[in-house]
């Protein structure tokens, strides 16, 4: 079904009720229309989310950078099940070596290197 607006309504707590069952003002809404088309691709990107993680069996992918870059993944330990790590991550040694591995010519704390 084709939308054609959107609203939130929302309990005016200024109202009064004024009496004989008569509750016109008591919710005011305000039209988000234009910022909710605006995030129609940000929400197609969690429908297609939620229906890989829906899927019965895990996908075939295997970690790499993509399990770090934009952010750290919440399913990093699930992920790493298994896969032997090193005793002395090159994590320990801080943020100087970062820059290296990203590969984006910054230290760890935004300065060029
Ligand atoms: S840790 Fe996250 S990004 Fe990396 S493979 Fe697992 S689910 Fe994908």
């Amino acid at each position: 079904m084709p939308l054609k607006s959107v609203a939130l309504a929302h309990i005016d707590s200024s109202w009064v009720y004024p009496g004989d069952e008569d509750y016109r003002g008591l919710l005011k809404e305000n039209d988000l229309t234009e910022e909710t088309v605006a995030r129609t691709k940000e929400v197609r990107g969690w429908i297609a989310a939620q229906k890989i993680a829906a899927l019965p069996e895990d996908p075939e992918i295997a970690v790499g950078p993509q399990c770090h870059d934009p952010f750290d993944c919440p399913f990093s330990n699930y992920c790493n099940q298994g896969i032997p790590q090193p005793e002395h991550p090159i994590e320990l040694l801080g943020n100087c070596f970062r820059a290296r591995r990203t590969g984006n010519g910054q230290n760890g704390d935004g300065r060029r290197e």
